[in-house]
């Protein structure tokens, strides 16, 4: 294995001193994110959201002694002797099913029918399965001795009362649920969905379905990001295209600021011109900071907080204070990857999970990767993770969107390096 790449020029080659690192950018968002108030939700409408208590067992699991098989509950003692040559055969006094709430009690050389989950005799010391007997109703005939506790699951033996099962923070995927619902709970407190708002601007932009002439495209952004806040568990809401018109841009985001947890924006941010209507109209807001951000793509990033005319405070899980905000890069590619970097998580911390951040892993690289120096590439590939490969993809500009649409992972070229080979291992984000 070849090392990591080869080392680009000095900082002042970099020209790193005006940039924000990618961690610095985070951490700014994740500090200026508060989690949504929970809710109390039915364990049935759980599923996907993040749990905002911890979740006790609230009585012993299971809360009672009972069968772990269909069987026969019996004393040690009445069936030691059973071979399959010399059957020990007992009376069947009684039989018990699973929800039966009666009290039995098993005499000494006599045996009861026991159904899986149900609540054991008094007096019982062994489950004998039906698989070793004859299958009997007043009489059976047993084959095979049982040691203490055979086939017996206890009071307590999942778990103790007052024992934590899921704590909060976690994202409640099926066994979890299933867990909360077995502890007995109808509901819990969970983190809602936050409610991201998307809107593209751009006077090029077209609906998709409609007809374009020379100098159009369809908006690809806004379905793009709406459907990446979804697959990060946001409920997303996309906007019509906004043109670039100083005047469209700040009305049409206080119009959604109601329904919003977090908007996100793309387009309009450039670094230079007066089309850069996002930028102008939101920077007289004074709340969000536009920046470049060591990185490739995307490295133009505004973040900030958006307020209605007259609202100020503290900012606003409720939808009425000031609302998080993101002013993504208008190149699709730019937009995508900004999203998964610093979206992705923020929606997370919407939530007060952290566990949103694209998950990391190590690959050879099959080709080479180029890099600017000073900033962090994030480049398209194919990720074959059974055999640790990544494969660049050809056609890594920021417009280059069929290429994203062939790609599941994205290599990672630190700042200091500008050129990676093949044979070279690379850090890989995959794609979620
Ligand atoms: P901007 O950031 O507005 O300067 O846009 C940069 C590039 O991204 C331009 O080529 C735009 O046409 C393109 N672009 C901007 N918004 C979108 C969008 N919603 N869908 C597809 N491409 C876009
Ligand atoms: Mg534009």
């Amino acid at each position: 294995m070849k090392g990591d790449g080869e080392v680009g020029g000095g900082p002042e080659a970099s020209g790193k001193a005006e940039l924000t690192s990618v961690e610095e950018h985070l951490a700014e968002i994740l500090a200026a994110i508060a989690p949504l108030a929970p809710a109390e939700t039915g364990v049935g409408d759980a599923y996907g959201l993040v749990l905002a208590e911890d979740v006790a067992a609230a009585s012993a699991l299971p809360s009672f002694d009972n069968s772990g098989m269909d069987g026969y509950a019996v004393r040690v003692q009445d069936v030691a002797a059973a071979s399959p040559e010399n059957p020990v055969t007992l009376p069947v006094t009684a039989e018990v099913a699973a929800g039966d709430t009666g009290t039995y009690a098993l005499r000494p050389g006599a045996s009861i029918k026991i159904m899986t989950g149900a609540m054991l005799p008094a007096g019982t010391e062994a489950v004998v399965p039906v698989e070793w007997t004859d299958g009997g109703r007043d009489r059976v005939a047993i084959r095979a001795g049982a040691d203490y506790g055979n086939a017996v699951r206890l009071a307590g033996g999942d778990a103790k009362a007052g024992e934590v099962l899921v704590t909060a923070g976690t994202l409640l995927r099926p066994m979890h649920i299933a867990v909360i619902a077995a502890a007995g709970r109808g509901s819990v407190l969970v983190r809602p969905r936050p409610r991201v708002v998307v809107l593209s601007t751009g006077s090029e932009l077209a609906e998709p379905g409609t007809p374009i002439i020379p100098g159009r495209i369809w908006d690809s952004n806004s379905f793009m990001i709406a459907a990446a806040a979804r697959e990060a568990g946001a409920l997303a809401y996309r906007q019509a295209i906004v043109r670039d018109h100083p005047d469209e841009v700040r009305p049409a985001l206080e119009d959604q600021l109601a329904r919003a947890d977090l908007m996100i924006t793309t387009g309009g941010v450039s670094m230079g011109g007066e089309h850069d209507v996002v930028k102008a109209a939101l920077q007289q807001l004074g709340t969000i900071k536009f920046r470049k951000v060591a990185m490739q793509p995307g490295m133009p990033q505004g973040f900030g907080t958006i307020a209605a005319p007259g609202v100020s405070g503290i900012s606003g899980a409720s939808g009425f204070g000031p609302v998080p905000i993101f002013t993504l890069p208008g190149n699709p590619v730019s937009a995508y990857v900004s999203f998964q970097i610093f979206a992705r998580p923020a929606i997370g911390a919407l939530q007060a999970y952290d566990g949103l951040g694209l998950e990391s892993v190590r690959a050879e690289l099959t080709g080479p990767l180029r890099s600017p120096p000073g900033r962090r590439s994030f480049l398209r590939g194919v990720l074959d993770r059974s055999r640790g490969r990544l494969t660049p993809l050809t056609g890594q500009g920021s417009h280059q969107i069929a290429t994203l649409g062939k790609a599941n992972a994205l290599a990672v070229v630190p700042e200091h390096v500008v050129r990676m080979s093949e044979g070279d291992i690379a850090e890989v984000l995959v794609l979620p």
